[in-house]
């Protein structure tokens, strides 16, 4: 029956917009929804952190209290049920337990292996009580990846489980999920040893989840056609390419989506005011009402460039720490940041925010509704990643009409064209090279460009006519998820790989 809608159980430690600290969550809020217009029975399960507020999202109790196995003892578990946001057809169900999940952030603790393997366990063992058997489950990063591990072990002859099939999505092999052999133990997967692959010694004598997740999983994605050629060779692999390699059979790439519902300058309801591609008078409201917000000069004609981000080495702030000065000197330009992470790049933006205050405004915190306003007030976005498993940002603002400034890396290098005046093509403006000199002269070029409003409306236009919704993503993930329930096997790929522990 190749058309037969599917039951699929997606699995993710962040969900928009329950619990987020990057893409992972929009794309596991996101997904489902595109999922399920196409027919599917799609359920979301996440852990239930203690910020998500029971009242406000409706969480009623799916299961009474179970017993969950964690290493030589078992653990109780509540699930709580509610639903993803005026899609009552979409479950999502989250496992409860006060010990895990009653702190203040989602990561960065001590114990994350155990609770994320708690997590994983209680999934499988609640949705078991509740009868509703997948035919595929779909996990995403290391927090996860014991599932296809899993279903290749403990649950091999688990008639329930018996016919489910796993994908497994790479959103960014920078986080794989490293801890010591106790983790085998907790997980109950100790007999089955680490994995010892012949190129990679590193992970003789270490549980990187990330690598199990690889290495059992039915097929395996990640989340853009070039990040996934990227990540055979070992400048990308992050020391996982040989297995990768092994493995690039059963490995492709799927371009992430955004939500067009949420990311609607025609509906927004944290905007200023609405526009289209049509009527674009209410996006020069939006600037006026995000300079006022930032604290810059009003004034229409000064370009202001975004940026919404981790402050990480990954998203390219080591470049922008050393050409904002020079920039700001230099241009009629203003900088809006909203981020964040590392302290030094705090420090620096600080720093720079004291020196050109009236040219660059800095948010460091996670504020969803300001990044859309930055989205929609701002005329070009920065983003110039060293490595880019997908990127959401550059979708967000193709949409928002706020055109990209990228390095051609990854999920960048598929999203964004460099516009090319002669023929007039390309949404936005792209470098190779990772160098500070390449992204000032590609953020001068926009600034020259700028000053062409026709040229410019037309970028906006070709960027906001851009379709990047979910619905032709979803229909390829449909196409491994039933490719993952064709070809699932019982057994790892290579028994050869696994080492027991001395
Ligand atoms: P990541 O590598 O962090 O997942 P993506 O570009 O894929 O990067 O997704 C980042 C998502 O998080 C986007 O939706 C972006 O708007 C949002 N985001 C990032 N930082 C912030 C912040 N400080 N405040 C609000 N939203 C943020």
């Amino acid at each position: 029956m190749p058309n037969a809608a599917l039951k699929i159980l997606l699995m993710s430690a962040e969900v928009v917009p329950f619990a987020k600290t990057g893409g992972l969550a929009d794309v596991a809020g996101a997904l489902p929804k595109a999922l399920r217009a196409d027919g599917h029975d799609v359920r979301v399960a996440m852990p239930r952190y203690g910020r998500i507020d029971r009242a406000r999202f409706d969480l009623s109790v799916a299961l009474p209290p179970y017993p969950v196995p964690m290493d030589d003892h078992d653990i109780e578990a509540g699930l709580l049920q509610t639903h993803l946001p005026d899609h009552d057809d979409i479950p999502v169900y989250m496992v409860d337990n006060q010990h895990y999940y009653e702190r203040d952030g989602i990561y960065m603790y001590e114990d994350d292996a155990d609770r994320f393997i708690f997590f994983c366990r209680a999934t499988l063992e609640g949705i078991k009580r509740l009868g509703w058997q997948p035919d595929v489950i779909h996990c995403h990063d290391w927090h996860t990846a014991i599932v296809p591990n899993w279903l290749k072990t403990i649950y091999k002859h688990d008639p329930f489980y018996a016919r489910t099939a796993c994908v497994y999505t790479i959103h960014n092999l920078a986080y794989q999920g490293i801890f010591g052999y106790r983790v085998l133990e907790v997980a109950g997967v100790d007999e089955y040893g680490f994995i010892a692959h012949p190129d990679m010694p590193h992970l003789n004598d270490v549980v990187d989840f990330m690598g199990r997740g690889i290495y059992y999983a039915d097929i395996i994605n990640t989340v853009s056609e070039t990040y996934a050629d990227e990540i055979l060779q070992p400048d990308f692999g992050e020391g996982l390419d040989p297995l990768l390699r092994d493995r690039r059979d059963r490995l492709y790439g799927v371009l992430n989506g955004i939500d067009a519902e949420l990311n609607d300058p025609a509906a927004d309801q944290y905007i200023a005011a609405h526009y289209t591609a049509e009527n674009l008078a209410g996006k020069a409201e939006c600037k006026l009402d995000l300079q006022r917000e930032a604290g810059l000069p009003q004034s229409r004609s000064t370009p202001v460039i975004g940026a919404i981000s981790r402050l990480a080495d990954q998203k390219g702030f080591d470049l922008i720490d050393q050409i904002a000065e020079p920039l700001l000197l230099h241009n009629d330009v203003q900088l809006i940041v909203l981020g964040t992470g590392d302290q030094r790049y705090h420090d620096r933006l600080n720093e720079i925010r004291a020196r050109f205050p009236q040219q660059i405004a800095t948010f460091l915190t996670f504020k969803a509704q300001l990044a859309q306003k930055i989205y929609a007030g701002s005329d070009m976005f920065l983003m110039p990643s060293r490595f880019e498993p997908c990127g959401l940002g550059q979708m967000i603002a193709l949409r928002y009409g706020s055109i990209p400034i990228v390095r051609a890396t990854g999920g960048l290098a598929d999203t964004v064209r460099n516009f090319d005046p002669t023929s007039g093509e390309g949404n936005g403006f792209a470098f190779h090279p990772y160098h500070s000199m390449a992204l000032y002269t590609t953020i001068v070029r926009a600034l020259e460009n700028y000053r062409y409003r026709h040229t410019w409306q037309q970028l906006m236009l070709r960027a906001m006519h851009a379709d990047h919704s979910w619905a032709s993503s979803a229909r390829r993930y449909v196409d491994l998820y039933r490719r993952a329930i064709a070809t699932r096997s019982d057994r790892p790929p290579r028994e050869a790989y696994q080492k027991n522990a001395s």
